[in-house]
């Protein structure tokens, strides 16, 4: 039997990110998007920690539609900005700020770095909530980054948000010169979601 599953993101990058990854771990669901549920409520990141906030995405998507819920709270972690924007990464030049701005304002701030000190991270942690007979909320979690280099200028045009100034280490290119297969072999969002299908398989085999 196939178990309805809700992915419970509006960001339209990742959740065509999501979608590909999980219809690639072969499991048996049929994935429903945000965008099915037009009364979902806007959900405020609180959290302080891609967890906490993964967490609060899933369960507020769990508890409205009754459906087994996927969240993934995602961002750059700068090592010379001591981490930063990290869970502010969507909104780091502002509330309404796009995802050109936000790039452009980590490239002024770090614009003085030398090489040898422009490490970062791409961190997602992924998460699925379900509601259990007792009004309890079960949670699966998966963690996983991928490191990097940033770059001084963008460079291509694919994936969303700083992919085009993160070169993963041991490569030439950016994550946005990356076709999406090659991104989702290697990236934080990959990772984590490929070894919550696994976990998940427990919930929907
Ligand atoms: P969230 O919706 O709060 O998880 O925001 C994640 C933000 O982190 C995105 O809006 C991007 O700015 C950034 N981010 C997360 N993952 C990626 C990625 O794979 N590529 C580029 N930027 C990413």
């Amino acid at each position: 039997m196939t178990t309805q599953v809700v992915l419970a993101s509006r960001n339209p990058g990742k959740a065509e990110e999501l979608r590909r990854i999980l219809i690639e771990s072969g499991l048996p669901v049929e994935l429903l998007g945000a965008e099915a549920f037009s009364d979902l409520p806007d959900i405020p990141e609180t959290g302080a920690t891609f967890t906490d906030n993964s967490k609060i995405k899933s369960e507020a998507v769990a508890r409205h539609t009754g459906l087994i819920a996927i969240a993934d709270d995602s961002g750059l972690a700068v090592d010379a900005l001591n981490g930063m924007p990290g869970v502010l990464s969507a909104r780091w030049a502002g509330k309404a700020a796009s995802n050109v701005r936000n790039l452009e304002l980590v490239l002024e701030q770090v614009a003085d770095v030398p090489p040898e000190r422009r490490g970062a991270a791409f961190c997602c942690v992924a998460t699925a909530a379900r509601v259990e007979p007792t009004g309890e909320v079960s949670f699966l979690v998966s963690e996983a980054d991928v490191r990097g280099q940033l770059l001084r200028e963008p460079r291509g045009t694919g994936g969303f948000g700083y992919d085009p100034i993160f070169q993963p280490d041991g490569y030439d290119i950016t994550t946005a010169e990356m076709s999406s297969q090659a991104k989702d072999a290697i990236s934080h969002r990959g990772q984590a979601l490929t070894s919550l299908a696994a976990q998940l398989a427990a919930w929907v085999g």
